[in-house]
């Protein structure tokens, strides 16, 4: 495991003088990214390495395994505080699971979804075993591409009056997936995501919509120029063999 944490520690410092780089020519103030550590694919010493290696902030994309290594943490003397945050699929049976343990959802993908959520929040606030509304990011579809989950852009404008009303959770932005393999169709769709976003936050100002999830292990530098502030980063975080381009 020391080989290990030496490892993910150099690619840690890689990744942050790239994100710093980025945010430099971008013209944004620096430290105005946070870097997700995306551990779906590792288990809980790799979680652990990468504490050590500085990461505070984790994602996954299955609630059992968010509520799993969440405990297994909590098994853990002397660890600094960390949060884990939801970045996948989330089907309405599990939402009882993630609320209140994931920090924040960034994967509402439907109006539906977020009245759920809302209304089971609501009923945990009322019976005080939640101590405040449930952070989310809505997800969109930007390149309409079939096989992503997420609100097209109309689709958003049509229920976002709806959205901004639900008191069980708190928006406070929007994420996306760029379609894999071609940078610049992965910069038009971040790029698309932040326009959506002026849109919406001209139309509802009371509404915080300040975060932009989106950005990957391929594409974080070009998601950081067009306005992330919030880069999920899973192979190039935990696989020292991937490469860095
Ligand atoms: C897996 C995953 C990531 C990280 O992907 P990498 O390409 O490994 O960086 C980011 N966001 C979501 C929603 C994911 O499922």
């Amino acid at each position: 495991m020391d080989e290990y944490l030496a490892a993910i520690r150099g690619r840690r410092d890689e990744i942050m003088a790239r994100v710093d780089a980025a945010l430099e020519r971008a013209g944004r103030a620096p430290g105005s990214v946070q870097v997700m550590a995306v551990s779906k694919t590792v288990d809980v010493p790799q979680v652990l390495a990468a504490i050590e290696a500085g990461y505070r902030l984790f994602g996954e994309n299955r609630p059992q395994e968010l509520v799993r290594k969440l405990a297994a943490l909590g098994e853990v003397e002397g660890l600094p505080d960390v949060r884990f945050d939801m970045i996948g699929n989330l089907q309405t049976n599990k939402i009882n699971a993630v609320l209140g343990r994931a920090a924040r959802i960034h994967s509402v993908s439907s109006l539906h979804l977020a009245e759920a959520i809302s209304s089971r929040a609501e009923r945990r606030l009322a019976a005080g075993e939640l101590a405040s509304a449930q952070p989310v990011l809505i997800e969109v579809n930007i390149s309409g591409e079939a096989s992503k989950s997420g609100f097209t852009a109309d689709e958003l404008r049509a229920a976002f009056p709806r959205l901004s009303e639900l008191h069980g959770i708190r928006l406070q932005g929007l994420m996306t997936m760029a379609p894999r393999g071609d940078k610049s169709i992965a910069r038009a769709t971040f790029r698309g995501l932040r326009e959506l976003r002026d849109e919406l936050a001209a139309a509802y100002p009371a509404c915080d919509l300040s975060e932009l999830s989106c950005g990957m292990s391929e594409d974080f530098e070009a998601a950081i120029l067009e306005g992330s502030t919030l880069v999920r980063l899973g192979r190039v975080v935990f696989n020292p063999a991937f490469e860095l381009e």
